[in-house]
């Protein structure tokens, strides 16, 4: 450890303070969870998955009473929060559910390659909503990837995953009622290639039982009525032309999206949307909303006779008037809907939540109009612009390096304190047009993802540039240890391929 600093923890916990001695390595451990109050959760098996990921000459045993490291019960503790005490003698990790799992990452990154040293910490985050989305259409991932990032997400103490599931380039989740959906709409042609893939009802059980062990609320993203593409070239009618399409090979905004004229659209999207809603148990769905052109529905009669009959100004009314009965739909099965900031354009349900991604504009505007507000803008969010100004480096156009992430402050200094308090937290978006292996996705999503999760839990005045890198020096080998892939912040070359 270098003597600047006393910890490597990522993100900052609130309080640190240093003890005396060490918890000495030993290659066995005994894990043990104290029972009481009304929860069931047992965290020592994440624990132990953990630790012994680290280090592979280490085996942890689960038993009850006295032991090395001992979970115990508060109740005084706010959701989240959760105190670790590391003695010479023992370790204890004190909090309520979702407490424990925030210690235990916090644990498992304090390891010293000679055991814990001694000290207390006191923490809890900043802000509510500590998210990371993952784009699964411009590029599949099998879920043992998918289960990756989510570790990243716990293992950082943040706790949301926002699943972009649907796209111009494929539809990822199977829906019972839509076969064709996984048949035809998951598969777009490369090269004379079927390319693509989805995930079933089991592989979505699966990673949600993943998350909710993690304590990630696992938000899905079912995209309207824009970036339609392949649901339509499986169901064209639901278009204003009628078709022929096929799924994307190739990124961009594309003119033909749902056609809001025709009830044959709301009778699809409300059956995916149910069988979305009895799949994933968390509050929120999220229907997207962003980049639909105008285009089709400005020439469609069944459009524009919506327009006429719903007593609609112009399209981007009409496109209001759509989110708004899908949000309706949402909240008539006990679902808030979340969307990207257009669907402030031409008026919004009173109960949506807006994703700010054009900037900071749209967050600000619906703050003050009283909607909760989770902030990712482009400018400091985008994990798929460029780390560097470097040639080589890979990714989008845009430029944001680790210290921008790391500046970012969710909450805009144009809000007072009334609409301060609507910004639930910050979300980095991962965007995978130009992703094609899982092994590039993590080198840009590190340690982009390590600054972002500082911003997420600390508040704005206790973060310090200076500490966080030094910090990340140590921090950057537990990743290693951990197996991860990531863009080494100092060093000029960069390791190809990926
Ligand atoms: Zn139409």
């Amino acid at each position: 450890m270098s003597k600047s600093f006393m910890h490597s923890l990522i993100p900052l916990p609130k309080t640190y303070r240093k003890g005396e001695g060490k918890f000495l390595w030993k290659s066995s451990l005994s894990i043990s969870v104290e029972q009481g109050g009304e929860s069931d959760s047992d965290p020592s098996h994440l624990l132990s998955g953990w630790l012994t990921r680290r280090r592979s000459d280490l085996t942890c045993e689960i038993v009850s009473g006295v032991s090395d490291i001992q979970f115990a019960c508060s109740s005084e503790l706010k959701d989240e929060a959760y105190r670790l005490d590391i003695t010479p003698d023992q370790i204890k990790i004190t909090g309520g559910p979702s407490g424990w799992v925030r210690g235990a990452a916090a644990l498992t990154m304090l390891l010293e390659s000679d055991g814990w040293p001694a000290c207390q910490v006191e923490d809890e985050p900043q802000f509510a909503w500590r998210g990371m989305h993952l784009d699964v259409s411009r590029h599949f991932y099998p879920i043992r990837f998918v289960k990756r990032l989510i570790d990243l997400i716990a293992l950082h103490r943040m706790n949301t995953f926002h699943w972009h599931l649907t796209d111009d380039q494929g539809w990822r989740i199977a829906i019972d009622a839509f076969p064709q959906l996984a048949q035809i709409s998951a598969w777009r042609d490369r090269d004379g290639e079927s390319y693509g893939g989805f995930y079933t009802a089991e592989d979505v059980k699966e990673i949600l039982a993943y998350a909710e062990e993690r304590k990630i609320q696992v938000v899905p993203e079912i995209e309207m009525p824009g970036h339609a593409l392949a649901a339509l070239s499986a169901f064209p009618d639901l278009s204003c032309t009628g078709g022929h399409f096929r799924v994307s090979n190739t990124c961009g905004i594309f003119d033909d999206v749902y056609c809001a004229g025709k009830e044959s659209t709301f009778a699809f999207l409300e059956k995916v949307l149910s069988e979305v809603c009895s799949l994933f148990p968390g509050p929120y769905i999220h229907v997207g909303g962003d980049e639909c052109p105008k285009t089709r529905w400005k020439s469609c009669p069944d459009c524009q006779n919506r327009m006429r009959e719903q007593g609609l100004k112009n399209e981007n009314e009409l496109q209001s008037w759509f989110v708004s009965r899908m949000g309706r739909f949402l909240q008539s099965h006990g679902k808030c809907m979340i969307g990207w900031d257009e669907i402030l354009e031409g008026g919004l349900p009173p109960t949506a939540v807006v994703m700010s991604w054009q900037g900071i504009k749209g967050g600000i505007e619906a703050a003050r109009l009283g909607h909760d507000v989770i902030m990712s803008p482009t400018s400091h969010c985008y994990f798929d612009y460029r780390q560097s100004t470097e040639p080589e480096e890979p990714g989008n156009l845009g430029i944001i390096p680790l210290e921008t992430v790391y500046g970012y402050d969710p909450v805009p200094e144009e809000l007072d304190a009334e609409a301060a308090s609507r910004v639930l937290g910050v979300q980095a978006n991962i965007w995978t047009e130009r992703m094609p292996t899982w092994k590039l996705l993590e080198y840009m999503t590190l340690p982009r993802l390590c600054a972002l999760a500082e911003v997420a839990w600390v508040p704005s005045e206790d973060k310090c540039w200076d500490g966080f890198q030094s910090r990340l020096e140590h921090h950057l080998h537990f990743l290693k240890e951990m197996g991860y892939t990531y863009r080494h912040p100092l060093r000029a070359k960069r390791e190809f391929p990926l």
